[in-house]
């Protein structure tokens, strides 16, 4: 049987043949000059299926593989001890639907059209489209939040929105359907189904995205009491009083102390307590249903595992655990993200693949979600297009790294003032420091990692950092021009300070 199939959506052609199971890649990118051949896979190798698994605000410091203080998450873990553990993974814009559509493109927000919540344009040439045309058989289940249906996709079974976490409805191929149940063990159900009812003659491409742990935090009846009465631990910053900080620390309203609302705690504080006492009281209460909600995706990452294990897929499938963007968890005081700061540009990056990947290792180079797209196109023998902005890390994966491998990353962040008052920024993170400019405030924050690990002490005025200071604005108004980032969604141009 061959089979031929082509896709032109950015003028580039593929013709891909497949001979029964053993689908080779025979010709790929015959229009387009330039674009080099990938030899991530053997002629004679049959293709690997990916399973994408995603959670949503899942903090890397709350995976006990990341070394959490707070939790446990042992099936997650496992994918640390049998495969990578990527430690500086930095999401390119901290929110929800703005990664989704950088994972989708391996573009940045002001190229893919996702700046904020705004819709996406599934018309766009895209990561699944480009497996889809290459024979990979394609499906989604659970968290979509790009506002349009999705395209490329053989199977989608999607939240609406944020969807919900008990009883949710759910859009099977266009079908509203409600589904009785918790949202994560669902979503669950319906990957295992997917699995079981694939096309056996293809590899596949799976997208498992949950809802947990983003707000409002409802546990699974199951696991609604097992943090009552556990301790959490505070971080070290859940005092900082942002006296160093630009504007932006002070205006945010994402405080623990002062924000969190009676739906997000849902229990009625003891009488009396002082505000230093509500403010732990209110900690307890965000961490324990958050952890909760962990507990779930934890268990579902497990079924999962199990079922590869018991179907003999885990050898021939890449697996791969990561979140939208990191959390703060009671860091700087706060809870959710949008910042540039460390906690929430982190996502957790763990992926496994026996046939690549050496297991157990750890890589602190730094990736950023733009890199996904690149890096699974080159997993399934296929050429990265040229516009994608992101690289493909596959050298990472077998455990070479390419000398002009970045050593920063850039980031921008646009939504405000909705849903927390956090000033539009961009800024850079390099190995040692992170710079940020707010550009409606006109304000700059410089942190020493090195010496600052956790971005309490800006020192952007300080006169010992003033050759730091101007190098780095260097590299990031490079990076900058070099994206084609010329201010396209912001309300009004700033002014680079070169
Ligand atoms: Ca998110």
């Amino acid at each position: 049987m061959v089979r031929t199939a082509v896709f032109s959506d950015v003028g580039q052609l593929f013709r891909v043949q497949s001979v029964g199971r053993l689908a080779i890649l025979l010709a790929a990118a015959l229009v387009l000059s330039g674009l080099g051949t990938s030899s991530a896979v053997a002629a004679d190798q049959p293709r690997p299926n990916i399973l994408f698994i995603m959670a949503d605000d899942h903090a890397a410091h709350a995976i006990s593989a990341y070394g959490s203080r707070v939790n446990k998450t042992p099936h997650i873990d496992r994918l640390a001890t049998e495969g990578m553990r990527f430690d500086r993974c930095f999401v390119t814009n901290s929110i929800c639907t703005p990664s989704r559509a950088v994972i989708m493109t391996g573009k940045y927000s002001h190229i893919n059209g996702v700046p904020v919540f705004n819709r996406f344009d599934g018309s766009q040439p895209h990561l699944v489209k480009y497996l889809q045309a290459a024979g990979y058989y394609t499906a989604i289940v659970g968290k979509w939040h790009l506002g349009s249906d999705p395209t490329g996709f053989d199977y989608w079974n999607i939240l609406p929105g944020q969807g919900l976490y008990y009883d949710p409805v759910f859009i099977e191929m266009g079908v509203r359907k409600k589904h009785p149940g918790y949202c994560t063990d669902l979503i669950i159900d319906f990957t295992l189904k997917v699995l079981e009812q694939r096309p056996k003659d293809k590899p596949f491409f799976l997208m498992c995205h949950h809802k947990a742990p983003h707000r409002p935090w409802d546990p699974a009846e199951r696991h609604a009491k097992k943090w009552a009465g556990v301790e959490v631990p505070e971080p070290p910053t859940f005092h900082d009083d942002y006296a160093t900080r630009s504007d932006a620390a002070r205006e945010a309203t994402m405080r623990i102390d002062r924000d969190l609302t009676p739906r997000d705690v849902k229990q009625k504080p003891p009488e009396g307590l002082s505000p230093e006492a509500l403010k732990k009281w209110k900690y307890q209460r965000y961490m324990q249903d958050y952890l909760a909600c962990i507990d779930a995706v934890d268990e579902g990452v497990g079924r999962l595992l199990e079922w590869l294990d018991r179907n003999g897929l885990s050898e021939n499938t890449i697996v791969i655990y990561t979140s939208d963007q990191g959390f703060f968890l009671g860091d700087h005081n706060w809870y959710d993200k949008r910042f540039i700061y460390t906690e929430s540009l982190r996502m957790p990056f763990l992926v496994r693949w026996p046939a690549v990947v050496k297991p157990g290792t750890v890589n602190g180079d730094i990736i950023i979600n733009a890199d996904f797209a690149p890096t699974l196109l080159e997993a399934a023998g296929l050429n990265v297009p040229g516009d994608m902005q992101g690289r493909s890390f596959m050298p990472l994966l077998r455990g070479q790294r390419p000398p002009d491998w970045r050593t920063a990353m850039y980031y921008r962040y646009y939504h405000y003032p909705a849903h927390h008052r956090v000033q539009p920024h961009y800024g850079l993170r390099s190995l040692r420091y992170t710079l940020v400019y707010f550009d409606k405030l006109d304000q700059w924050e410089l942190f020493d990692l090195e010496k600052d690990p956790h971005e309490t002490k800006n020192v952007y005025d300080d006169p010992e950092y003033a050759d730091t200071v101007k190098q780095l604005k260097q590299q990031l108004y490079q990076l900058k021009k070099e994206l084609k980032d010329e201010d396209q969604f912001a309300d009004k141009p700033p002014k680079d300070d070169v």
